[in-house]
């Protein structure tokens, strides 16, 4: 079984408990532990491969309970950095239209150093890059940039998720999409939402956006399209494998939960090679991922709801 090794950050999502005000109005938070690439560690481990996380948190409590709970789900924290820079923070909660508030305090993740002594270790593993805060700048930026050079000589199978936030991004995002675009040429699997293929390719059809993102580099794009399923493209082959039947109470992580299962499958594979020639095989494990999405979906959290391999056997 390979290591994926997944990058980025780990951070408080402080939830209003009544939804329906704006942070204004909000009094009672409900602590989370968040960020998309820990999600997709916690994923991996959860199912019984081997995920590592590399990001960086305060040295502070918070971080504390944050690398507390990757521990607990099997994540290897080995490479987890500590920071004087507080734990990064974000408040949320609903509005009355239905509308997303948001603030965002952000401390450690942005710090997290590259590791040179890594290298040795990457060759023939799995990195997963989770770029939702990656490209705000900071050390991470940096750290970023060189893994995913690290990866390439290392012969790594390499994995993108752009995680696009319009609450990071709403004044400029060009310069998210200026900043997605190596990523997507350098990384053999791509994992998009609907929105993300469009915004990044600037193609409103899906199938037109997904020839301009292989145009670009990528072998393999999924994109996810909740209760309809997933597209996958590659070889010249676009096909929607359809989602499982659920009666969904809070869809958080069902993007991690997807590409999670997605790299613990393909981690348990002896060589990666099958993956860019064999379709029906990369179909057969992303209708298993789409599984592990709905499971996430039936269950309040993002962790908590992630499944186990008995659960996707059931
Ligand atoms: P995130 O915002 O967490 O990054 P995402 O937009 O990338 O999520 P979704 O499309 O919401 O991802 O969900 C990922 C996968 O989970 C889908 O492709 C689908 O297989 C499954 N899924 C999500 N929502 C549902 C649902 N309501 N019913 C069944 N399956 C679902």
């Amino acid at each position: 079984m390979k290591k994926v090794y997944c990058i980025g950050e780990l951070l408080i999502d402080f939830v209003a408990e009544r939804q329906g005000s704006d942070l204004s109005k909000a009094n009672v938070f409900t602590k989370k532990a968040g960020g998309a690439p820990a999600n997709v560690a916690c994923a991996i481990s959860k199912l019984g491969g081997n995920g590592v996380f590399i990001g960086c948190v305060g040295d502070d409590p918070f971080g504390k309970f944050l690398l507390e709970t990757l521990k607990k789900e099997g994540v290897d924290i080995s490479l987890a950095q500590l920071s004087d820079t507080f734990t990064t923070l974000a408040f949320v909660s609903l509005s009355e239209d239905g509308e997303r508030d948001f603030v965002f305090s952000r401390g450690a993740d942005r710090e997290l150093k590259y590791n040179p002594n890594l290298r040795k270790n990457l060759s023939g593993n799995i990195l997963h890059l989770g770029a939702a805060t990656a490209l705000l700048g900071g050390p991470l930026e940096k750290t970023y940039t060189k893994y995913l050079f690290d990866g390439l000589t290392k012969e790594m199978f390499i994995s993108f998720d752009p995680n696009f936030r319009i609450d990071l991004w709403k004044e400029d995002q060009e310069t998210f999409i200026k900043k997605c675009m190596p990523f997507v040429e350098k990384s053999h699997l791509c994992k998009f939402s609907l929105e993300e293929a469009q915004l990044i390719s600037g193609k409103e059809d899906l199938h037109e956006a997904c020839d301009l993102l292989h145009k670009a580099g990528t072998k393999i794009i999924t994109v996810t399209l909740g209760k309809d399923g997933t597209l996958l493209s590659m070889n010249g082959t676009k096909k929607v494998i359809p989602s499982v039947k659920v009666a969904p109470v809070d869809t958080t992580g069902a993007g991690d939960s997807f590409i999670g299962c997605l790299l613990y499958q393909i981690s348990d594979l002896g060589n990666f090679e099958p993956i860019f020639e064999d379709f029906p095989l990369v179909e057969k494990m992303v209708a298993m991922a789409n599984k592990a999405g709905a499971i996430t979906t039936t269950n309040y959290g993002a962790i908590v709801a992630l499944p186990t391999k008995e659960d996707l056997e059931k």
